[in-house]
């Protein structure tokens, strides 16, 4: 575990911050309405989250119908500290700078790009530095740095990698001696539900499927992010579709991300038009124009896609499914063809929806995940369009 640089909160301040970050604008009045402590605890609280930088007054709300004067409301001062969410990718590292609220202020992709043991805590410490400017005059500066890692992590270590050799280091504790600062590692999958749950559901369970090169998923279980044994969980690329199928680098064969990833779906694609250029932009319009075999490609792979998504439904009850990928990005009418085979009487009533956020899914779920640990909000709600509080009466 990090040793936090940050206080531990109690419970009571916990409740009205979250509060404060759910709402947007709110008086001390409503908070007090709402959480149910009284307005002199509230207040205290409010006065220690102000002289913490934390949070800001701004201006009046309206005043209420019994001619109360106008009460001061409060927000989250977001600009008082950042987030740093990097995604190391195979062959791409992506990074996004966030204020408090989650919002995105700048990021930067760098395609073509390989890190490896020898090159990666330059790499990152070099992203680190080029947000400098952005954040180095605020109160907080960074207040963590999560990395999305493609492989399994267990703990804040990364245990396997199949694309590169993170692998073999504690990563997270060398950046964290190197840049004074809470780092975190996890994988991508987890931080694209993370994501979901913060950013666009609000629900307590569901999952998240990321279909690239391999297929994994992130689960949410009661509010929070399962991981199983040694972090193993979502691992559903290596289910077996086909038995005695394919051979698979995870040592079975028939595994489903050998059948309908986005790699083995472009590459099934190449094999078939026997043009090794051949792109998923090239498969889409294909598709659009009719073509028989790129048609019954995208048709088979939906239905595998379907028989997966299945598998994940009954196993684990999500309230919702999200997908992000290339193939639903590119393909949108894919997303039909899957949900037209899923209709079993447990899953029928499961929403498949493929992700709003997108590519970015895992670096905003990196950012939920800095925001939770600094703020010690396990469930951190940052809605898109905050709801402003109705006041109620002036404190
Ligand atoms: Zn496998």
């Amino acid at each position: 575990m990090i040793i936090d640089r940050y206080k531990i909160r109690e419970q009571n301040e916990t409740l009205v911050l979250s509060t404060i970050i759910q709402h947007s604008l709110i008086s001390r009045a409503s908070i007090s309405q709402l959480t149910g402590l009284n307005k002199a605890s509230t207040s205290a609280i409010v006065k220690d989250l102000i002289d913490e930088s934390l949070v800001i007054e701004i201006g009046t709300g309206d005043s209420t119908s019994a001619g109360g004067r106008k009460p001061i409301l409060l927000s989250l001062n977001k600009a008082s500290g950042y987030s740093l969410s990097i995604d190391l990718g195979y062959d791409y590292i992506s990074s996004m700078l966030t204020n408090l609220y989650g919002e995105i202020v700048e990021q930067n992709k760098e395609r073509n790009t390989f890190v490896r043991i020898e090159n990666v805590i330059e790499k990152v410490t070099a992203i680190v530095e080029s947000y400098r400017t952005y954040y180095e005059g605020s109160t907080f500066q960074l207040v963590g740095l999560t990395l999305a890692i493609h492989g399994i992590v267990d703990e804040n270590r990364i245990v396997f990698t199949p694309y590169y050799d993170l692998d073999q280091m504690d990563l997270a504790k060398k950046l964290h001696e190197q840049l004074q600062i809470p780092v975190y590692v996890e994988n991508e999958a987890n931080l694209t539900a993370l994501a979901e749950t913060s950013f666009s559901s609000f629900k307590p369970n569901l999952v998240s499927i990321s279909i690239h090169s391999g297929i994994g998923a992130g689960i949410i279980m009661n509010g929070e992010l399962y991981y199983g044994h040694n972090g193993q969980s979502g691992e559903i690329g290596h289910m077996i579709l086909y038995p005695n199928g394919l051979t698979c680098p995870c040592g079975n064969r028939g595994c489903i991300e050998q059948y309908c990833s986005e790699k083995a779906v472009v590459s099934q694609y190449r094999q078939l038009k026997k043009n090794k250029e051949l792109s998923l932009n090239d498969l889409a319009q294909d598709y659009m124009n009719g073509d028989e075999s790129a048609t019954a490609l995208v048709e088979r792979a939906a239905l595998e896609i379907s028989i997966g998504i299945r598998n994940i439904i009954s196993g684990f009850a999500p309230e919702v499914v999200y997908i992000n990928s290339p193939l639903t990005r590119k393909l949108p009418f894919m997303l039909d063809l899957i949900d037209s085979h899923v209709s079993s009487k447990f899953s029928k009533d499961v929403p498949i929806l493929a992700s709003e956020l997108g590519s970015k899914a895992s670096l905003l779920g990196a950012a939920v995940m800095n925001l939770q640990n600094f703020f010690n909000i396990p469930n951190l709600y940052l809605s898109k369009e905050p709801e402003v509080m109705a006041e109620v009466s002036s404190l």
